[in-house]
């Protein structure tokens, strides 16, 4: 059984999204590696690095540890404990010691990086690619276009933050969802709260 991510691991996933992350990184992990786009503390890392090891493969933990919008001084999210010395946020530090302290710095292999900026020369195949970056709708589109077409068969797309009422939280992530269904390519794979699981067809 996963171990769920200390109290102390910041992060906004709830232990039963990452029970189901974790879950379907055990299946898909045996298709192909994961990659996780939005890594933050690395509290959903530590589910997804889990299930990668029961897999026998890893995790591509993807973020440029700068924080999205809503994290910066004076918004929403902003974490004052999060900025370096040079006023800048800055969660790599705090993502590598939870990482280190879950034990799971053998199955992940963070990239220090923006989606926009590695993609021309990173395009792995996939057992899994969960989307969980910046959630304005150019962050979340770039994301999905980046790496939706590296999944393979048979593998899972998993989305965190998806509301299908507008009322109840950002709309770019249930784009994307949505943009997925319609592409013929996915069919639904499960829902834990707003995480949502899609199964590639072909
Ligand atoms: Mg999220």
């Amino acid at each position: 059984m996963p171990a769920p991510p200390g109290p102390d691991v910041r992060g906004f996933l709830s232990d039963a999204e990452g029970s189901a992350l974790y879950e379907a990184a055990c299946y898909a992990g045996t298709i192909g590696p994961v990659l996780e786009i939005g890594s933050w503390c690395g509290r959903s890392t530590i589910w997804l690095a889990q299930g990668a090891r029961e897999a026998g493969t890893i995790v591509f933990a993807l973020d440029h540890h700068r924080g999205s919008e809503e994290h910066q001084p004076g918004e929403m999210f902003h974490d004052p404990d999060l900025i370096d010395g040079d006023g800048n946020v800055d969660t790599l530090r705090e993502f590598r010691r939870n990482i280190a302290r879950a034990d799971v710095e053998a199955h992940v292999i963070p990239i220090v990086a923006g989606t926009a900026q590695v993609t021309r020369f990173f395009r792995p195949q996939l057992g899994m690619v969960f989307i969980d970056g910046g959630h304005s709708i150019e962050a979340a589109l770039t994301d999905w276009r980046s790496f939706g077409q590296c999944l393979l068969p048979g593998g899972i797309l998993a989305i965190h933050d998806v509301f299908t009422d507008a009322g109840a939280g950002g709309q770019a992530p249930y784009t994307v969802w949505r943009l997925a269904l319609d592409s013929g390519l996915y069919k639904e794979h499960g829902a834990t709260e707003s995480l949502r699981l899609l199964l590639r067809l072909s």
